[in-house]
């Protein structure tokens, strides 16, 4: 069973826009990104709109694409609506592109030029058609991949969320690995950024928070020419007692099956892994002679899934899994609660003095630690009128010594020290 093991998101407005249009939403294992368009701020709007569709996750769904599909779909619905309904929204659109890390497929939603891509093994593969004007032209002859990274057309998309009352969405299910690496991004990122830089940059920083970071640098660093956004996550292999080992059987099983079956799929030329020179993806190391099941080619093509449908695990199992999970979580958060309760309880009894920003001798509650990341342990109870400075080098040091003491003993040393009853001396 695969899991998200960790994620990173980022959006920056770049160097030439005023405001950001982008949207970005996290709800692991769901991911969403939007980039929207329209004058005055309805492209906020729109973006805004498009990714708080998907807010509530996408429930206990079954077949996450359908589910993918129908949100985008609702998505489309609203931001038409609201388009209507407001002449300053008149006119407004997203693109949209959604990912949904299953058990062992990742499945993907899109409508526009916002892409996602996989790094595996050393390659970037891109998992999204551009429904974009320059893409047209590509699938058309009139321009090869090359031109179209130059192209000055290349933001002009040819497919949206808001213009009609209905649109028709892309759907996608890949098999997935442990160490995938997924990149959504809004064209911010790849109209600045070529692929093969994409690739190396993502190489070069194994931390998701430094790949981001470069990434959104790199666009900058090349123009900054529109509002940029990166979701990165990584999957890992989980094992042990939060998956059913009867359900995995029947999902592995029906997999390989799902597989072979929709191989006319894979086969069709304008497949973003063929079209895009990202064949040798299916040249994977997959020791069993099947290289079906380990490549990331669709698993589930949109039409024919019907056809092929992968008998779910038995609704009892499902039910029984779904207890465990929920009694694991209950007992984690019990835990949690407890230890951060005794934790505040122990901060909240124990004082020390010191002094605050403004040189004046203070008591504080806490300890005088501050936690990675700038999270202080203690605040500030009481602020006398005496400044540090005024003490002698002695009495500086038995005082502000950050010794923990009682309330009491803490507040009546500053007393007395206000009231001048403490001698210079110590
Ligand atoms: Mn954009």
């Amino acid at each position: 069973m695969l899991r998200v093991a960790e994620h990173w998101c980022g959006t920056d407005t770049g160097l030439q826009r005023r405001a950001n249009e982008d949207s970005l939403l996290v709800r692991s294992p769901l991911f969403v990104v939007a980039d929207g368009m329209g004058g005055a701020q309805a492209g906020e709007v729109a973006s805004r709109v498009a990714v708080e569709t998907f807010s509530g996750g996408l429930g206990d769904s079954e077949d996450p694409q359908r589910s993918l599909e129908a949100h985008v779909s609702r998505a489309n619905a609203r931001i038409n609506e609201l388009s209507h309904a407001n002449i300053e929204h008149a006119g407004m659109g997203t693109t949209i592109t959604a990912v949904y890390v299953g058990e062992q497929e990742v499945s993907v939603a899109h409508v526009g030029d916002s892409r996602a891509y996989c790094l595996r093994d050393g390659e970037l593969l891109r998992l999204t058609d551009d429904h974009s004007l320059v893409d047209e032209l590509i699938r058309q002859g009139k321009l090869t991949p090359e031109e179209a990274e130059e192209h000055p057309q290349r933001s002009i998309i040819t497919r949206a969320l808001g213009p009609e009352a209905t649109v028709e969405v892309d759907t996608r299910s890949f098999r997935a690995r442990p160490d995938d690496v997924y990149l959504l991004c809004s064209d911010g990122l790849t109209t600045m950024v070529g692929e093969a830089t994409l690739t190396q940059i993502l190489l070069d920083n194994p931390r998701l928070r430094d790949a981001g970071e470069a990434l959104i640098g790199a666009a900058n660093d090349a123009g900054g020419k529109d509002n940029i956004t990166v979701v990165l996550f990584r999957l890992e292999e989980v094992h042990g007692s939060v998956f059913d080992p009867v359900d995995s059987e029947v999902t592995m099983t029906d997999m390989a099956t799902v597989s072979g079956a929709a191989h006319e799929d894979v086969a069709d030329p304008s497949h973003p892994l063929r079209g895009s020179g990202l064949e040798t993806v299916e040249t994977s190391r997959s020791g069993n002679g099947n290289q079906a099941v380990d490549a990331p080619q669709a698993v589930v093509p949109r039409r024919p899934r019907r056809a092929v449908r992968v008998t779910p695990p038995s609704k009892s199992a499902r039910v029984r899994r779904r207890i465990r999970r929920l009694r694991a979580t209950l007992v984690g958060l019990v835990v949690l609660g407890l230890l951060a309760a005794g934790a505040y309880l122990a901060l909240q009894s124990v004082y020390f003095i010191g002094t605050n920003q403004r040189g004046l001798v203070s008591v504080f509650s806490g300890v005088p630690y501050e936690l990675p990341g700038g999270l202080k342990l203690y605040s500030s109870t009481y602020v006398s009128g005496v400044s540090a400075s005024t003490l002698t080098a002695a009495r500086r040091q038995t005082l502000l010594d950050h010794s923990l003491r009682s309330e009491g003993d803490a507040a009546e040393l500053v007393r007395q020290l206000e009231l001048g009853q403490l001698t210079s001396g110590g």
